[in-house]
């Protein structure tokens, strides 16, 4: 299938890029800009914003989509929530969003280790809102307490994609477990922003869309993402069908009509996209 026109993506030439991708490199950081190939890390970085992907660069899960390798763990580096927020004071960031592999080899699926980025960000930049990307913890309460103790800002997870596609799409994880984080969330923390987001074009169609955007209501999810899957490598699955602009405008308005505060929708929306706006 052939690249739509909305899809292409104009390259700014900014010296940002490169100092943004130095100082990340110069700190030993991953990003999941890089390490996820995101169509926008040329705007992103130009603008000195990057995502931090702690934890490692590779995971204990194989999700078919996702362009992260799966393998051999490696231990948790304790100075990297100290890097991370050294990062983002070069970076000069005003909001700073954190994700990470799974790590479902650690006891605590790494939601300390959350915590004390979001800690290390917040003695640096006292300033700065922190926004948490977490895996599913598998379920687990206390680990999501942890991270939800810390105090992030926006606390997100993303459903990924529609139920019927879990098994294929990401075949360690439960969709109902997903939703389970999201509204565990906002029953400990009412008072932290919830977040999730999924990808189109994996071969779902609008009406189970709509079904998960019901889900996200019924748990009083404030902010969802929606965006254009685009195949990472030949070894990921096919984009099954490219979504056209107005198609992601009707996910915006059917969202709002649901009750979620605020929709993302857009080809080329990622859970991190603009990320600062919405806080
Ligand atoms: Fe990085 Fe998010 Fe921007 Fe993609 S959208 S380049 S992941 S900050
Ligand atoms: Fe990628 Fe996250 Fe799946 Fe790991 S759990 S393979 S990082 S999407």
């Amino acid at each position: 299938m052939r690249i739509p026109p909305w899809l292409r993506i104009k390259l700014p030439s900014n010296e940002n890029f490169a100092n943004t991708a130095e100082l990340i490199g110069d700190l030993h950081l991953n990003t999941v800009c890089q390490s996820a190939k995101c169509p926008n890390k040329w705007e992103c970085f130009s603008k000195n914003v990057a995502t931090f992907l702690v934890m490692g660069a590779i995971c204990t899960r194989n999700c078919a989509f996702c362009n992260i390798a799966s393998g051999d763990m490696e231990p948790l580096d304790p100075t990297e929530p100290a890097r991370v927020a050294e990062a983002a004071r070069r970076l000069k960031l005003r909001h700073v969003v954190i994700t990470s592999v799974t790590r479902d080899d650690l006891e605590d699926g790494g939601s300390a280790h959350f915590a004390a980025c979001i800690r290390a960000v917040r003695e640096v930049l006292p300033d700065c809102t922190v926004e948490v990307l977490i895996p599913d913890f598998q379920g687990s309460e206390p680990a999501l307490k942890t991270v939800l103790d810390a105090g992030p800002n926006v606390l997100n997870h993303n459903l990924e994609t529609v139920p019927v596609l879990y098994d294929h799409i990401r075949p360690q994880a439960d969709y109902r477990q997903s939703l389970a984080v999201l509204e565990n969330a906002k029953r400990l923390r009412p008072d932290i922003p919830t977040k999730s987001g999924i990808m189109v074009g994996l071969g779902e169609t609008d009406e189970q869309i709509m079904t998960v955007l019901d889900d996200l209501a019924a748990i009083d999810c404030d902010i969802v993402t929606i965006g254009q899957y685009m195949q990472p490598s030949r070894q990921h699955p096919m984009v099954r069908r490219y979504v056209e602009p107005e198609v992601f405008e009707m996910y915006a308005e059917e969202g709002k009509k649901r009750g979620i505060r605020h929709m993302f929708s857009a080809p080329l929306v990622r859970s991190s996209y603009n990320a600062a706006d919405f806080v």
